[in-house]
């Protein structure tokens, strides 16, 4: 399934729900994340649903590929100088509430709210 109509981040990338855009392309959209953990805290997905990380076969390493060559750069565009933290939650041991597959990247000066 490429579009999940019953899924939150699917109707974000369809527009249906508003978000704080940071980034989009063909592939992948940036957001800001709704209950920040840190000063900077954003969600790079896929436009394509997928589920999880669990949910990847080889046909996905160019899209995972892409994401993680981008979040250094929206870290570096949005004026985050001193590190950041990425993190992809994955099912429910992994503690994953949106099951649409997102990468976390948070930045911005300590103390943070989370994490
Ligand atoms: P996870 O636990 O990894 O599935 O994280 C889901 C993340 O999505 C959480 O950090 C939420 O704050 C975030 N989130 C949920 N709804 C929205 C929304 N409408 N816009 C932006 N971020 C959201
Ligand atoms: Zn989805």
């Amino acid at each position: 399934m490429s579009h999940d109509p019953n899924c939150l981040f699917c109707k974000i990338v369809a527009g249906q729900i508003p978000s704080r855009k940071v980034y989009e392309d063909e592939q992948v959209l940036a957001f800001h994340d709704i209950h920040p953990w840190a000063p900077v805290h954003v969600l790079i997905i896929p436009k394509l649903h997928i589920a999880s990380m669990a949910d990847l076969g080889a046909e996905h390493a160019g899209l995972m590929g892409h994401m993680s060559v981008l979040a250094p750069r929206l870290m570096r565009e949005l004026g985050v100088t001193n590190g950041f933290r990425t993190v992809i939650n994955t099912g429910q041991d992994g503690g994953q509430e949106v099951y649409h597959l997102h990468m976390h990247v948070m930045g911005g000066p300590r103390p943070w709210a989370k994490g």
